[in-house]
C-alpha cells in the first residue's frame, strides 16, 4: 500500500481535483507502474461528460517503470519500462481464440479495486489511471519497450499513435498510392497522417481548423492542406479530379464530419472513424448512394493494433526518425497543473504532457 496524489474526476461537468490516494499492491496477474509520463488525450478531456463512472482516476495515455509484479506475470519484471495499454485482451473470448483479438470483447482493468480515496474505491480511466505516479494494471495492461526510448514519447505511442498510425496501417489498411483525407489535425489525425505516409498513400489531404496543426500534418507527410472553414467538400473534389478518396478518417469525433467524410469517398472508398462522438450522437448518410458506389463505414478502436508487436516497432519507428513525436509535444506540466486544463478553451498545442518524475 502506497499513498500518492492522483487527478480524480469526482462528478460530471465539473474540473477534476487532486486528491491523495491510497495505491494497493497488484494482484497476481498485475503489476504496478510507476508512471512517469502521462499524455493529455481528448478522451481525458472528454470525461467531464463522457466517463464512464465517477469517481475515477484519469489519464491512460501512459509510460514508466515496472516495479512490481505479480507472482503469476510471466511477460515483465521489475525494471522493465512499460508502455502503457489500455485495451489489454483476455486471450479467451470468441474473438480472442479465432485470431481476432482487436475485437476482444473481455477488455477489463484488475481483478478488484486497486485505488481508493477516504476507504472508497476509485474506477480507473480505460482499465489504466496514469495521472497519478503509480497505477495497477493487468499484466496485459503493459508491454515492454526499449529502455533509451523517452517517457513523453513513449506515453504517446500508448494512445494518440496507437490510435493514428494503426488507423492507417490496420483499421483502414491503406495502399500504395491510394488517395487519403484525414478529418482532424489533433494528436490522433496527426498520427494518421503519419501512418498513411507509411504506407506509402499517394496523396494525404489533411483539414483542420488550426494553422499551425495544419503546418504540422505538412512536415509530417501531408501532401495537401485545407482550412476547415473553407469548402472542403469541393477542394477535394478538384484535388481528386472528380473522384474522392480512396480513404477518409475521421479524427475529431463530430457527427457532421462523419456525413463530410461520407461525401469525400471515391467508388470503392472507406470511412474509418478514430474521433469518439458523443455517447448520443447520430449521423446521417444515403444507404443507396453507398451501394451503388459500393463504400463501407467502419470503426476502428486502439489502431487495430497488435500492441505487444506495434509497441516496440513504434518505438522503433520513433529512434529511427521515420515516426516524428517531439512536435506533438506543446508543453510539459506537473500533476498538480492538470486540472486547470479543464477550465481552459482548447488550449494550443497538440499535446500536454505531464511529466509525473517529479511527482
Ligand atoms: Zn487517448
Ligand atoms: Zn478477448
Amino acid at each position: 500500500m502506497r499513498q500518492a496524489p492522483a487527478v480524480v474526476l469526482e462528478a460530471y461537468g465539473r474540473p477534476p481535483v487532486l486528491r491523495e490516494v491510497s495505491i494497493a499492491d497488484p494482484g497476481a496477474d498485475e503489476v504496478l507502474v510507476g508512471v512517469r509520463a502521462s499524455g493529455v488525450c481528448r478522451t481525458d478531456l472528454a470525461a467531464v461528460r463522457d466517463a464512464r463512472a465517477v469517481p475515477v482516476v484519469l489519464g491512460h495515455e501512459g509510460a514508466g517503470v515496472v516495479l512490481a509484479a505479480g507472482a503469476a506475470v510471466r511477460t515483465v519484471e521489475p525494471g522493465d519500462h512499460v508502455v502503457v495499454n489500455w485495451q489489454p485482451k483476455c486471450g479467451r473470448c470468441r474473438y480472442c481464440v479465432s485470431g481476432r483479438r482487436e475485437f476482444c470483447d473481455g477488455v477489463r482493468g484488475t481483478a478488484a479495486p486497486r485505488v481508493h480515496h477516504g476507504g472508497e474505491p476509485l474506477a480507473v480511466m480505460l482499465n489504466a489511471g496514469t495521472f497519478c505516479p503509480f497505477a495497477v494494471v493487468p499484466a496485459a495492461g503493459v508491454v515492454k519497450v526499449r529502455p533509451d526510448l523517452p517517457f513523453a514519447a513513449a506515453a504517446l505511442l500508448g494512445c494518440a499513435v496507437a490510435t493514428g498510425v494503426g488507423a492507417a496501417l490496420y483499421g483502414a489498411r491503406i495502399q500504395p498510392g491510394d488517395t487519403v483525407v484525414v478529418l482532424g489535425a489533433g494528436g490522433v489525425g496527426l498520427n494518421a497522417v503519419q501512418g498513411a505516409r507509411i504506407a506509402g498513400a499517394g496523396r494525404i489531404i489533411v483539414t483542420d481548423h488550426d494553422p499551425e496543426h495544419l503546418a504540422l500534418a505538412g512536415r509530417l507527410g501531408a501532401t495537401d492542406l485545407i482550412a476547415a472553414a473553407d469548402d472542403v467538400r469541393g477542394a477535394v473534389h478538384d484535388l481528386t479530379a472528380g473522384l474522392g478518396a480512396d480513404h477518409v478518417l475521421e479524427a475529431v469525433g463530430a457527427a457532421q464530419l462523419v456525413e463530410l467524410a461520407v461525401s469525400l469517398l471515391a467508388r470503392g472508398g472507406t470511412v474509418t472513424l478514430l474521433g469518439a462522438t458523443a455517447r448520443d450522437a447520430v449521423a446521417g448518410f444515403s444507404p443507396r448512394t453507398l451501394l451503388s458506389r459500393q463504400q463501407r463505414i467502419q470503426g476502428c478502436i486502439y489502431g487495430n493494433i497488435a500492441p505487444e508487436r506495434d509497441l516496440p516497432l513504434f518505438a522503433d519507428w520513433y529512434l529511427q526518425g521515420r515516426l516524428e513525436l517531439d512536435p506533438f509535444v506543446s508543453r510539459t506540466i506537473a500533476l498538480a497543473e492538470v486540472p486547470e486544463l479543464f477550465t481552459e478553451q482548447s488550449g494550443s498545442g497538440v499535446r500536454t504532457v505531464v511529466d509525473l518524475e517529479a511527482a
